[in-house]
């Protein structure tokens, strides 16, 4: 019987970046409405680790909008991370921009398991959706990350107008970095982001999970944004083409489910909940 991995997201800074990336709520140039906010406070990040652990999550990443991660950040991103180690028993996840190999090499001292960077969309896409850094800067964040001795989360976004080919370089690209998982996210349509796609039909949507595994055998493959949007409460397929984790509660500003649906939903398609991610298991 097959195991699903669930991975949780907290939000540790919000809003007004100040790159334009076409698809994130997140840049300031888009009237998005979101909540901003700089450095949640450690009590805060600490009760949703709490959460997120009896919920079943193996995994959890502490994601922070912005192009880098600054000196300011790393030192911020050290101390949560000593924190919920010493408490939790996570695989730990930190995304927080491009980064150097001395930044990547502290917070990985202090306790971060994985560097999650997704290269979104193809390097010969990627500058019709975002014109303030590069492709290839976010691909040598990825080799920085693992220069260091972290393990790499490396994903994109599917339906921002990119092409078949577009998407299949896009792996090609993610499978060079051989990734330990990468999140697959799907558009979710925003009036106030200039990509005016809508939703992705459900059948495209499960071929590009497809495509996606067939790059990505070694790689543990989590659907990500737009599994609720896509794919309702009707899941079962995604499974079947290939998704091994999910995350649970939501991702970053749009909602997600409640985590014990999605325990229920995974186990009533006859699937078992994983209780060991890596160096991590749940005691239950
Ligand atoms: S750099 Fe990151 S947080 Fe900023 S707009 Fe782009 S994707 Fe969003």
């Amino acid at each position: 019987m097959s195991e699903i991995f669930l991975c949780s997201i907290c939000n540790v800074s919000n809003g007004g970046c100040k790159e334009d990336c076409a698809y994130c709520t997140q840049s300031y140039k888009y009237k998005t409405g979101i909540e901003v906010f700089r450095q949640k406070p450690l009590e805060e990040i600490m009760k949703e680790a709490e959460y997120f652990a009896d919920a079943g999550a193996l995994g959890f990443c502490l994601v922070s909008e912005g192009r880098s991660l600054t000196s300011e950040k790393t030192e911020y991103i050290s101390r949560a991370a000593k924190a919920i180690k010493e408490k939790f028993n996570f695989h730990l996840i930190a995304c927080c921009g491009s980064a150097d190999k001395e930044s990547l090499r502290e917070i990985k001292n202090a306790g971060v398991d994985t560097y999650n960077h997704n290269l979104e969309t193809s390097r010969d896409f990627f500058p019709k959706v975002c014109t303030t850094h590069t492709w290839n800067e976010r691909y040598e964040t990825c080799e920085n990350a693992a220069s260091v001795g972290l393990m790499l989360c490396v994903g994109g976004i599917m339906g921002i107008g990119e092409s078949w080919k577009d998407r299949e370089e896009l792996y090609k690209a993610i499978s060079s970095l051989k990734p330990f998982t990468s999140p697959v996210n799907f558009y979710i349509p925003n009036s106030a982001l200039p990509i005016n796609n809508s939703v992705m039909s459900r059948n495209e949507a499960i071929e590009c999970i497809k495509l996606a595994k067939r790059y990505l055998q070694g790689t543990r493959l989590m659907m990500a944004g737009g599994r609720e949007t896509v794919f309702g409460s009707d899941q079962k397929e995604i499974f079947e083409a290939g998704i091994d984790a999910v995350i649970i509660g939501g991702y970053l500003n749009a909602c997600g489910g409640d985590p014990k649906k999605d325990v229920d939903m995974i186990r009533g398609y006859g699937l078992e909940i994983a209780t060991v991610c890596h160096q991590v298991t749940l005691i239950y």
